[in-house]
Formats: structure tokens, C-alpha cells, sequence
């Protein structure tokens, strides 16, 4: 089994979910005692967070290059960013490091053709579910992707204020479980967890559409990449 390169840390909440799944999924496939060869740079989330605040991607997107360079030197044998919205700068972050890249929009866009969907809504930070990015991916598989309809604060909001330091509440899962209906009612078959925190609010016995969480479809492709 390959060694798989993991950056993390945006939120370690969600890395912590990660770090359990690739074992989990290794176990699976090889049995017994095995676990996943894993290497993961887990990076400090707040100067992150300021940068997108700010705006300032290339910065982000410099010191993400950094990170996945070290885990080439450390002996990382596929790559993995483990956050939807850095997805943004996947391509300054792998400038000169060559090491097969799992996107996470991938495993997830295979997941709804495979059961058959065409026409999902995408729930995610601003930058995922505003900028193209992200909802070209998806796209480019034949996807059609609608966003909620609603103003985005209150959804970005819940995602860096509760999610990322590990709060839950029950008023902010019925602001995603309203934004799912109203994207149900538009046509929407299922609906993509489009940031890797939005798995500890809803899933499948909490939504009315059918949920695709990245965070568990990402690390399990990963896992599969790495036995390959
Ligand atoms: N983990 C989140 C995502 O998947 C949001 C945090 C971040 O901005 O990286 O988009």
C-alpha cells in the first residue's frame, strides 16, 4: 500500500474524522491488524482562515505548496487536502510536486453518478458554493449543481464560528436541513456536503435529500488510490 500525504488541519476537526476513516477503510481492505501508512502535515487553521478572509489565495495557496512539498521529502506516495475550499488553490499547491492528487470533487461526483443522480445541491463555505472553482469540477462530470437559494451568511457562518471548534447545535442544523428542502424543491435529487465539517450536522437520517459527504467519500478514494 502506498503511503498517502494528508494536509490538514481546516479544520482539525474534520482531519480528526479523516485520520479515523483511512484506517477504517485499510482495515477493511487488507484485514487484521492493518492500518493506514499516512503523513499528515496538520497546519495551524486561524492564518488560513484570515487569508480567506482577506482574500489573499496566493499566499495560502504558497504555503499549501510548502506543506505537499515536505510530504514528498517525508516519503508521501499520493496526495490528499483534506478541506473542500483550499481546493481553490490545488494548482499553486501542487506546482512542482509530482504526486498523483486525489480532488475531492472527484470521488464525490463518481458517488452520484454511480446511484444515478444528475442534479445535486452543493452546500459548502461562501467560497465553495459562490466561486466556480468547485461547482465547475462537479460540472465537468456532467453534474448539474444548484446552491441555496437563501443568503449564504448564516450557512458560512455556522461552518467557521460552530463547526470548526466543534459546536453543534440544533438551530443550525435545521438552517441546513431548510436549505436542503428549499433546494429539494428545485429539483435537486441529493445533496453534497461540500465541506468537510458539515458531516457532524446532517447526514442521511437528518436530511431529506440522500447526503455525500466529501470528508468520508474523499478519504475513503484516498485509501483506495493508496491500495491500487
Ligand atoms: N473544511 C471546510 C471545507 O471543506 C472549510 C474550512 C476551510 O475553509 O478550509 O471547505
Amino acid at each position: 500500500m502506498k503511503t498517502i500525504g494528508l494536509i490538514g488541519g481546516m479544520s482539525w476537526e474534520s482531519s480528526a474524522h479523516y485520520y479515523r476513516i483511512l484506517n477504517e477503510e485499510t482495515a477493511r481492505g487488507l484485514g487484521g491488524l492493518h492500518s493506514a501508512p499516512v503523513i499528515m502535515h496538520s497546519l495551524d487553521f486561524a492564518p488560513i482562515a484570515q487569508m480567506q478572509a482577506s482574500g489573499d489565495w496566493d499566499a495560502a495557496g504558497r504555503q499549501l505548496n510548502s506543506a505537499a512539498k515536505g510530504l514528498v521529502k517525508a516519503g508521501a506516495e499520493i496526495l490528499g487536502l483534506a478541506t473542500n475550499t483550499m481546493h481553490i488553490v490545488a494548482d499553486i499547491m501542487l506546482d512542482g510536486v509530482d504526486l498523483p492528487f486525489i480532488h475531492i470533487a472527484d470521488p464525490t461526483a463518481q458517488a452520484l453518478l454511480a446511484d444515478g443522480y444528475d442534479t445535486v445541491g452543493l452546500l459548502g463555505t461562501r467560497f465553495t458554493m459562490e466561486m466556480d472553482f468547485y461547482k465547475s469540477r462537479l460540472v465537468s462530470h456532467g453534474l448539474t449543481v444548484l446552491v441555496p437559494d437563501v443568503d449564504h451568511t448564516n450557512l458560512n457562518g455556522i461552518i467557521y464560528e460552530e463547526l470548526c471548534k466543534g459546536i453543534v447545535r440544533e438551530e443550525s442544523r435545521r438552517i441546513y436541513q431548510s436549505a436542503i428542502d428549499r433546494m429539494a424543491a428545485r429539483g435537486a435529487q441529493a445533496v453534497i456536503l461540500g465541506c468537510t465539517e458539515i458531516g457532524m450536522l446532517i447526514d442521511d437520517s437528518t436530511s431529506t435529500l440522500p447526503t455525500y459527504d466529501t470528508t468520508n467519500l474523499h478519504a475513503r478514494a484516498l485509501v483506495h488510490a493508496a491500495l491500487a
